[in-house]
C-alpha cells in the first residue's frame, strides 16, 4: 500500500523529494528538538496522483483523519470544536523552494461557532475575529477562487471609514463585521457559502494546495528557474500557533547571516502582533531583529541559539520563519537560504575559514553564474551626482531603465526592447512576469525579507526595497519623491549594492571582481573570497580553459583572465574594414595574375595579425581557424547594390564597370541557404590560393616570432569538415606551404593541423577524420544547428518561446548543450577519435564552452579543454573546477 502521509516526527531532511523542502526541514527541526508545532506532511506523490487523475488518491482521506486524531489527542483539543478549538495551517512546500508561488491557508477550523470559543479561551476577542477574517479571506481567494483584491478593497474601505492607519486600528467588532462582509462577498461571487465544517475546510484546502502547483505564477516561476513541471508539491498540515495574540506575540523571518552581503551575524525582520504572512506581504513596516531584542530579550536569546544550532547542523546559511505566541518561540520553517552571488562567495569562504566546510565544499557552493554577475559593471559613485532616494539594498547590481508601475506594462515595454525598472509599493506573486521582464525592482515598502527582495535575489535581479521617501502612484503612473515627480517612462538608475536610486542613466565602472581579474589587485573582502574559490578551482580542474579571441587585445585580456591559450582565433574579422577591397579584388579576379596580386596584398596584413596574437599568447597554443564564412559576406548586400544601380540608372548615369561586375558576382554567388552553402573547408577547396595564403601568413608569423625570441605555438584548424577526404586535401596543401616556408626561412615550421567537428557526419565518422586530424574542436553552435536542423538566426525569434512554453525544452539548446542529441554526437566523436589516435587533443569552441552546465558535460565527456569568450574564462575555470569535485 502506498503511504501518502508522514508525521513531522517521522521525516527528515533527506526526504525532500517526497516531503518537499518545507516538510523535510520541519521534520528535521522536530528531530533536532527545536520547538515546531506538531503536524504532518502529505507527500508530493499524493499530489502527483491527484493531478494525474483529478481526484483524491484512495486512502488519503483516511490517513489524514488518522493523523488529525493524533494531533487532537496530543493537543487535548478538537479541530473546530466550540470551546478551545484546535486550528490548523495547510501549507504548500515543493522539493525546490518557490517562495510565495503556491498557497498556504491559516486558521483552518474556525467558523461562526468556534470563533466564539477561541475568543473565550484566549480572552482576546479581537484576536479571534482577526484570525477568522484571515481564514475567510485566504480560503475565499485560494480555495474558492474569489479575486483577493476584492477582500483587500473591503478591508481598505473599512480602515478608511475608521480612520485606521493599518490593520491594528481595527477592533473586534470591526473585524467581526468584516468577516460578514467577506462571507457575503464569497456568496455573491461564487453562489456558495463559506464552508462552516472544519473537516470540509481541511479537505478542500489540501486539494487547493495540490492545484496551486499548476497555478500560472508557479508555472512561470518554474520555467524561469528550470524546475521540472512534474514534481508536484507536498502539503504540510500543522497545528497553528498565534503571533496575532497581542503585543507579546508576533512573527518574523531571520537569516543566520546577511543574505545580501554574506556578512556574519543575525539578520531579519520582526512584526509584533501579526501572523507570518504579514511580514512578507509588507502590510505594516517591520522592525529589525534588534527591535525584537528590545521587546522580548528572552525569545531573542533563544532565537539566536536556535539559529546557531541550525547553521552548525546544516553547515550553511539558513533562513527561518518563526512566531512568538505570548512570549513562547515557535519555529515554523527553515531552509538553506537563497542568497546573492556576493553572499554565496563570502559565506562559502567564511564557513570554510571557520572549518565548518571543506575547501571543496566551499567551491561546490559558488557558481559560474554568480561569478558572472559579480563581473558586471557597477555605477561610478564618484560621477553619479545626488541620489533621488535611498532604499534597502536587497539584491546587488547596477540597472538602468524606464520606470513602470505595473507588471503588464513592464512586460509590454520589455517585449518591445525597452529596459524598464518595475516600481511598486510592494510586490506580490502576481508581479512575477513584470519582475522577470524588468532590469530592476524598486519598492517603497518592505525589508530584505519582503517578497520583492526574496524573489529578486533568487533571480539574480537588481532590487532596492523599502525606499520610503518614494510615493508610488500606480493609477497616475508616476512616482514622487519630495518635490520631484517622475512620470512613467522616465529613466532611472538603481544600485542594488547600496540602495541608491539616481535620476537618469548613471555612468558605469568595472566591479571590484572585474578589477581583480584585470589587474590582479590585492584581494580583500569579497574579492578575497572569489580569489580563494578560483585558486581551488584551478587546483582541482582537469579541463583546460582557452579563449576565443581574434585580436591581440582580446588575447591579452583572456590571458589576464587565466586563459591557457586560444581555442578559436577567427580570421574573418581580419578581412573587414579597409581590407574588404582586397577580398573583393580576390573574388572578382578574372585571371590568376589578378587573384595572386590580391592575395599577395592580403598576405602581409594577415601575417601581422597573427604575429601580434602569437606574441600576446606567447608560449601558449593559438588555434587559428581558416576562413569560414561564405565569401559573399565580403561583398555588398545584393538588394542594396541593386537599389544603388537602379538609382544611378534613374539619374541617367550608367553603372560603372566595377558596379556591374560586382552585381554580376553577387548574383552568381547568391545562396538561398548560405549557412549550408559554400563556406568552411569547401571555400578553401574551391577558391584557389586562399588556404595557401592563410597558412603562409601563419607560418611566416611563427618564423618571425621565433626569430624575435618568442615561443609561438600556432595550430591550424579547418572548419566545417564533412569527410576525411576534404581534410586530406587541405592538409596536403598545408604541408606544402609549411615546407616552402621552412625552406625559404631556414627555420623548420611545424604547426599541428586539426579540424572542427561541427557537422553530424563529421562526428559520426570521427574515427576516419582522426587519421588526418591532430586535434578536434567541437563547433557546438553549428553542430547544434545542423543536428536539430535549426537555423540559429531564425528559430529563436520564430518559435523558441512557444517551445519553452510547451516544455519541449526548458532552455535553448544554443545556450546549454543538448546532452541527449548533440552531446551524444560529441561522445561518439570523442570515443572514435581517440580510438583512432590516442593522443588526439579535443576541445570545444562554441558558445557552450562558457556555459556552466555545458562545461560540466564537457568535463564528463573527457574533453581536454573548453574555449569561450575572454569574459567567460573565469566562469569556465570555476565551473571546470566544480565539475571535477
Ligand atoms: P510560504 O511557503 O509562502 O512561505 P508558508 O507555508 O511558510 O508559505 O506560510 C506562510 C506563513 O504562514 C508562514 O511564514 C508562517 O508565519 C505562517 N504559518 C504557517 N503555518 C503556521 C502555523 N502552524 N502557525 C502559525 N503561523 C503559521
Ligand atoms: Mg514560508
Ligand atoms: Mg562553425
Amino acid at each position: 500500500m502506498v503511504r501518502y502521509t508522514y508525521a513531522f516526527t517521522e521525516g527528515g531532511r533527506d526526504m525532500a523529494d517526497l516531503l518537499g523542502g518545507k516538510g523535510a526541514n520541519l521534520a528535521e527541526m522536530t528531530r533536532m528538538g527545536l520547538p515546531v508545532p506538531p503536524g504532518f506532511t502529505v507527500t508530493t506523490e499524493a499530489c502527483r496522483a491527484f493531478l494525474a487523475t483529478g481526484s483524491e488518491p484512495p486512502g488519503l482521506a483516511r490517513e489524514i483523519s488518522d493523523h488529525l486524531t493524533g494531533l487532537e489527542r496530543a493537543a487535548g483539543r478538537r479541530l473546530g470544536q466550540r470551546d478551545d478549538p484546535l486550528l490548523l495551517s495547510v501549507r504548500s512546500g515543493a522539493r525546490f523552494s518557490m517562495p510565495g508561488m503556491m498557497e498556504t491557508i491559516l486558521d483552518i477550523g474556525l467558523n461562526d461557532d468556534s470563533v466564539l470559543g477561541l475568543a473565550e479561551t484566549s480572552g482576546n476577542e479581537r484576536f479571534a475575529w482577526d484570525s477568522y477574517r484571515r481564514l475567510v479571506q485566504m480560503f475565499g481567494s485560494t480555495v474558492m477562487g474569489v479575486d483577493s483584491g476584492l477582500f483587500e478593497d473591503l478591508m481598505a474601505r473599512l480602515k478608511e471609514a475608521r480612520g485606521a492607519r493599518d490593520d491594528l486600528g481595527l477592533g473586534a467588532a470591526d473585524l467581526a463585521g468584516l468577516v460578514e462582509a467577506y462571507k457575503e462577498l464569497i456568496r455573491l461571487e461564487k453562489g456558495e457559502h463559506f464552508p462552516q465544517s472544519p473537516a470540509e475546510q481541511l479537505r478542500r484546502a489540501v486539494l487547493a494546495v495540490f492545484e496551486s502547483w499548476n497555478g500560472e505564477r508557479a508555472r512561470l516561476y518554474r520555467r524561469r528557474e528550470h524546475i521540472p513541471d512534474d514534481l508536484g508539491t507536498a502539503v504540510n498540515v500543522q497545528t497553528m500557533v498565534f503571533g496575532n495574540l497581542g503585543p507579546d506575540s508576533g512573527s518574523g523571518v531571520a537569516f543566520t547571516r546577511d543574505p545580501a552581503t554574506g556578512s556574519a551575524g543575525l539578520y531579519g525582520d520582526y512584526l509584533p502582533n501579526a501572523q507570518g504572512e504579514d511580514v512578507v506581504a509588507g502590510v505594516r513596516n517591520t522592525v529589525p531583529l534588534t527591535g525584537l531584542e528590545r521587546l522580548d530579550p528572552a525569545s531573542y536569546a533563544q532565537l539566536r541559539e536556535y539559529l546557531g544550532t541550525l547553521e552548525t547542523h546544516y553547515r550553511d546559511l539558513c533562513d527561518i520563519e518563526f512566531t512568538i505566541e505570548r512570549g513562547r518561540l515557535w519555529m515554523l520553517q527553515t531552509r538553506v537560504g537563497k542568497r546573492t552571488a556576493e553572499a554565496a562567495f563570502t559565506i562559502a569562504a567564511g564557513l570554510a575559514d571557520e572549518g565548518l566546510i571543506s575547501p571543496d565544499e566551499a567551491l561546490a557552493r559558488v557558481s559560474g553564474d554568480g561569478l558572472a554577475r559579480l563581473m558586471f559593471p557597477r555605477f561610478d559613485t564618484s560621477a553619479v551626482g545626488e541620489a533621488l532616494a535611498h532604499g534597502i539594498p536587497a539584491s546587488p547590481g547596477a540597472a538602468v531603465g524606464a520606470v513602470v508601475f505595473d507588471s503588464a506594462e513592464a512586460v509590454r515595454r520589455a517585449a518591445a526592447g525597452e529596459k524598464v525598472v518595475l516600481v511598486r509599493q510592494e510586490t506580490t506573486p502576481d508581479d512575477l512576469p513584470g519582475m522577470v521582464a524588468a532590469q530592476a525592482v524598486l519598492t517603497s515598502r518592505g525589508g530584505k525579507t519582503s517578497h520583492a527582495a526574496v524573489v529578486a535575489r533568487g533571480m539574480g535581479k537588481v532590487c532596492v526595497c523599502g525606499a520610503e521617501e518614494i510615493t508610488v502612484d500606480p493609477q497616475g503612473r508616476r512616482l514622487t519623491v519630495g518635490e520631484v515627480t517622475l512620470e512613467e517612462g522616465t529613466v532611472v538608475s538603481v544600485d542594488g549594492s547600496d540602495g541608491a536610486v539616481y535620476p537618469g542613466a548613471a555612468p558605469l565602472v568595472d566591479s571590484a571582481v572585474m578589477r581583480y581579474f584585470e589587474t590582479g589587485a590585492v584581494p580583500a573582502g569579497l574579492v578575497e573570497a572569489v580569489a580563494g574559490a578560483m585558486r581551488r578551482a584551478d587546483g582541482v580542474r582537469r579541463l583546460g580553459v582557452r579563449a576565443n579571441a581574434d585580436t591581440p587585445e582580446d588575447a591579452a585580456r583572456a590571458r589576464r583572465f587565466g586563459a591557457e591559450g586560444i581555442g578559436l582565433c577567427r580570421t574573418e574579422h581580419m578581412f573587414l574594414g579597409d581590407r574588404r577591397r582586397l577580398v573583393e579584388a580576390m573574388i572578382l579576379a578574372r585571371t590568376d595574375a589578378e587573384r595572386e596580386r590580391a592575395l599577395d596584398a592580403l598576405l602581409p596584413l594577415q601575417r601581422q595579425d597573427f604575429t601580434a596574437i602569437l606574441e600576446a599568447m606567447d608560449g601558449l597554443p593559438v588555434t587559428i581557424r581558416l576562413l569560414d564564412p561564405p565569401l559573399h559576406e565580403f561583398l555588398p548586400d545584393r538588394t542594396e547594390l541593386a537599389v544603388r544601380l537602379a538609382a544611378a540608372e534613374a539619374r541617367g548615369t550608367p553603372p560603372g564597370a566595377h558596379d556591374a561586375e560586382l552585381l554580376d558576382a553577387v548574383n552568381r554567388m547568391h545562396e538561398e541557404n548560405p549557412m549550408l552553402g559554400l563556406r568552411g573547408v569547401r571555400l578553401g577547396l574551391v577558391a584557389p590560393g586562399l588556404v595557401a595564403m592563410q597558412v603562409r601568413a601563419i607560418a611566416e608569423a611563427v618564423v618571425e616570432r621565433g626569430q624575435a625570441g618568442g615561443d609561438p605555438r600556432a595550430e591550424i584548424m579547418v572548419p566545417l569538415i564533412d569527410t576525411v577526404e576534404e581534410l586530406r586535401l587541405v592538409r596536403e596543401e598545408v604541408r606544402q606551404v609549411l615546407a616552402d616556408v621552412s625552406k625559404e626561412s631556414g627555420v623548420s615550421v611545424d604547426c599541428p593541423v586539426g579540424t572542427m567537428i561541427e557537422l553530424p557526419r563529421a562526428a559520426l565518422t570521427a574515427g576516419r577524420i582522426a587519421e588526418e586530424a591532430q586535434f578536434f574542436s567541437f563547433g557546438t553552435n553549428d553542430l547544434t544547428q545542423t543536428t536539430w536542423g535549426f537555423s540559429r538566426d531564425d528559430v529563436e525569434a520564430a518559435f523558441f518561446s512557444a517551445y519553452l512554453d510547451k516544455g519541449i525544452f526548458t532552455v535553448s539548446p544554443f545556450e546549454t548543450i543538448d546532452r541527449a542529441g548533440v552531446g551524444r554526437l560529441v561522445e561518439i566523436a570523442v570515443a572514435e577519435g581517440r580510438a583512432a589516435r590516442p593522443d588526439l587533443k579535443i576541445g570545444v569552441c562554441g558558445e557552450h564552452g562558457g556555459d556552466p552546465e555545458s562545461v560540466h558535460f564537457f568535463h564528463a565527456a573527457g574533453l581536454d579543454y573548453v574555449s569561450c569568450s575572454p569574459f567567460r574564462v573565469p566562469v569556465a575555470r570555476l565551473e571546470a573546477g566544480r565539475a571535477a569535485l
